[in-house]
């Protein structure tokens, strides 16, 4: 069986919104086992929608559509898929009762509009849901199977985990085989490098496949594998893992949905240390990460954005000397952060962080990218120096993803 999938809304052609929700049907059809050969969008057009249908029923034998059910006249979606497969669409009883129902709860008067949304293409089954006013709905003609779903992601999503998971379980068959992944995830190795380790495991085209993502300044490497249940999926992904990490394991921090900031706060908890920053030239970003997760509060308590010479000397204290003789973006001044900021706020650790993000201010001597990341409390005084090169902002976002690294290890060797 193969499927594909229609997002349909002008939206998604002005780029004003990213397609989420055929990201997020191809990711649940190849958990099932279903194959997508397709995805496709089209605007709010009668025409090029009834066209999209045509095309797609021409080659796969179940099609998803998704948005365009809505009350108001650009949603077309049911009116194209009636006129293509010469299915009229009727005034279905039970869905005006529905509708009339959904309003009277809310104490809102329903507009006339709303009986649009009560219109159902002949012999199709009606799919609940329970949180918006557009039912799904399914469509069986010529042994191809088209769903229509709600536009709005978590209606999108209620109704295919409630609706049509189990629907598509019950009757449509698949090869049996689930397509799992696995994500490893690395910081502080370049994707050439991980690469050029690992190549003939990711040349290896058998069960599972290996491939590399560079995302947000970590590498991320995903196994997937054709199986039948999770154990057959351990079974085939653990000696591949194990392979990967016995040559590249210092650089692996976590699997799957894991975030390097979860792993720094499980660390420091374990380890009971608290944790302060001073930044400059990332004005806060790491402390904004590391806030991100709920609880931090153990752990983190607080930073200085020490952005300005003048706050660098006179809140945090840095001698006047370092920055004259050394310069704010250096190793001197990055070391004196961390050890003030950690005095100051009365933590076990700090950690600072200097450099230039561009695209102006860099020299010859200190370019665009240079970077210094310090560490000092609790044994431990370390100050890394790196060049990113990107925009400002991808320099920004690297140099507190590398400093959050370098937390990670140093605790990790405490
Ligand atoms: P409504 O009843 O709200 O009109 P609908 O089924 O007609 O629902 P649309 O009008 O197409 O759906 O979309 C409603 C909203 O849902 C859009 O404004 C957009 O924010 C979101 N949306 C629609 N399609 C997608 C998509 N493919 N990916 C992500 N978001 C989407
Ligand atoms: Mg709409």
């Amino acid at each position: 069986l193969q499927s594909e999938i229609i997002s349909v809304g002008t939206e998604l052609l002005l780029g004003d919104i990213l397609d989420t929700n055929s990201n997020y049907l191809a990711k649940e059809l190849a958990r099932l086992g279903i194959d997508v050969f397709y995805l496709s969008s089209v605007g709010d057009n009668l025409t090029r929608i009834q066209d999209a249908i045509r095309i797609a029923a021409s080659r796969s034998d179940l099609i998803i559509l998704t948005g365009g059910l809505g009350p108001t006249d650009d949603d077309l979606t049911k009116q194209a898929l009636s006129n293509v497969l010469g299915l009229p669409l009727y005034e279905e009883a039970k869905e005006v009762a529905r509708l009339n129902n959904f309003f009277k709860k809310r104490g809102v008067k329903m507009s006339l509009n709303n009986l649009r949304q009560a219109l159902i293409p002949q012999g199709a089954i009606i799919l609940e849901n329970a949180i918006g006013t557009a039912s799904g709905i399914i469509v069986n003609k010529d042994e191809k199977y088209f769903i229509l779903l709600p536009g709005p992601p978590s209606e999108m999503k209620h109704v295919f985990e409630k609706q049509v998971k189990p629907w598509l379980k019950a009757n449509i068959s698949t090869s049996r085989d689930y397509l799992h992944s696995h994500t490893l995830k690395f910081i502080g190795i370049s994707e050439s490098r991980l690469n050029f380790e690992i190549e003939d495991i990711l040349n290896n085209n058998a069960n599972p496949t290996v491939a590399l993502l560079a995302k947000n300044g970590e590498i991320h490497c995903r196994l997937t594998a054709k199986v039948k249940s999770q154990w057959e999926f351990e079974m085939l992904i653990d000696p591949v893992k194990k392979e990967i990490l016995e040559r590249v394991g210092q650089y692996y921090y976590g699997d799957d949905d894991i975030s390097l900031e979860q792993i720094i706060g499980k660390m420091l908890t374990e380890k009971n240390l608290t944790l302060v920053t001073a930044e400059s030239c990332t004005g806060g970003m790491i402390a904004q990460r590391i806030t991100s997760i709920p609880g931090s509060s153990e752990y983190f308590l607080g930073s200085i954005v020490a952005y300005a010479n003048s706050v660098k000397e006179n809140i945090l204290n840095v001698p006047r000397e370092i920055l004259s003789n050394y310069g704010a973006v250096s190793k001197e001044t990055a070391l004196a952060m961390a050890e003030e900021v950690k005095k100051v706020l009365k933590s076990d650790l700090g950690l600072a962080i200097t450099g230039i993000a561009g695209p102006g201010g860099g020299t010859e001597e200190k370019p665009v990218g240079l970077i210094y990341i310090a560490l000092v409390g609790y044994n431990i005084n370390v100050c890394k120096k790196y060049i990113f090169t990107g925009t400002r902002n991808d320099i920004r976002w690297r140099s507190s993803t590398w400093a959050l690294n370098l937390l990670r290890r140093s605790i990790e060797e405490l």
